[in-house]
This record gives C-alpha cells, sequence and structure tokens, in this order.
C-alpha cells in the first residue's frame, strides 16, 4: 500500500469506498464508523498528512469540494444541517495521517456527539446509492456529464 496509508489506497481503487463525490482532486466517501447517518470523508487524491502540510490552494479547492459534497449529501437525504471536523494529532483524535474533512448530518434530537456508531455494509451500500440516486446540483458522479 503506498505510504501504508489506507486513504491513499481507497483514492487509488485498491480498497473499495461508498463514493458519494468526486472530482479529478478530490474524492468524498462515506465513513465505515458513523458519528450519524450520512456520515461523509473528503479528501485529497494526493497524500498530504494534515492541515499544516496542505498547500493552501489544495486547501482552497478542498473547502470548495467539502461546500459541494455536503450540499449533495445533505440534499440527497433531506437534512439541512451538518458539522465539519477535521483532526489534527493524536492527541487531536487524527488516526488517519491523510488530511480529511468529516461532514456529520445532523437531525433534530439526534444529537451532536463525535462518537462512532456501527455500521452496516449492506446499508451503506444503499445510502450511497440514494445519495448518488438524487436529483442533484453539480457535479452528480452517476450521471453523464453534459
Ligand atoms: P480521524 O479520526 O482520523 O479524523 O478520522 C478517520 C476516519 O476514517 C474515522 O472516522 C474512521 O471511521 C474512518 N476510516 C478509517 N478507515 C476507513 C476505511 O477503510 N474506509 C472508510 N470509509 N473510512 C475509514
Ligand atoms: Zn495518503
Amino acid at each position: 500500500m503506498k505510504n501504508n496509508c489506507v486513504f491513499c489506497a481507497i483514492a487509488a481503487g485498491e480498497i473499495p469506498s461508498f463514493k458519494v463525490w468526486e472530482d479529478g482532486e478530490f474524492l468524498a466517501y462515506l465513513d465505515i464508523n458513523p458519528f450519524s447517518r450520512g456520515h461523509t470523508l473528503v479528501i485529497p487524491k494526493a497524500h498530504y498528512a494534515n492541515l499544516a502540510e496542505t498547500p493552501e490552494d489544495v486547501l482552497a479547492r478542498l473547502a470548495v469540494a467539502v461546500k459541494k459534497t455536503a450540499a449533495k449529501v445533505t440534499g440527497a437525504l433531506g437534512i439541512g444541517d451538518f458539522n465539519i471536523l477535521q483532526n489534527n494529532g493524536e492527541a487531536a483524535g487524527q488516526t488517519v495521517r491523510h488530511i480529511h474533512f468529516h461532514i456529520v448530518p445532523r437531525i433534530p434530537g439526534g444529537g451532536t456527539a463525535f462518537e462512532s456508531g456501527k455500521a452496516d455494509m449492506n446499508e451503506l451500500a444503499d445510502l450511497a446509492a440514494k445519495i448518488n440516486a438524487a436529483p442533484n446540483t453539480a457535479n452528480n458522479i452517476n450521471r453523464a456529464q453534459p
């Protein structure tokens, strides 16, 4: 595995993921230990360990990718509210040293905890299919480009 990095392996297609958005530079997929239904990670396909190591121009485009992904995921699920989380370093809870932004959809009464749940892989597959099938917004990866 390149860099011994699980997210590089996902970006390279060596490890499968439930993709919900991508372009040439960035990729978004469902977290396998979600804090909430629709919990999504957005990564650059290139490897940068954390915020400090990510070049500013990449970071600027990554912020736009996060915005587009959040719009797509929350729009498809009919959820208006969400958290964005980005951990730097072990003490902050960073477990994968490849920069990623978490998008955590929130529903009224559903709490605001950042606690991993157990995901059923079939449910995640269904959820990704639902998100990708929803009438969308920019860059729906399941739709032919005009
Ligand atoms: P961190 O704690 O580093 O900010 O977040 C890492 C996230 O990556 C965790 O929420 C964890 O569930 C998720 N994760 C770790 N390995 C995989 C994987 O192989 N596939 C997916 N989709 N998510 C992963
Ligand atoms: Zn990596």
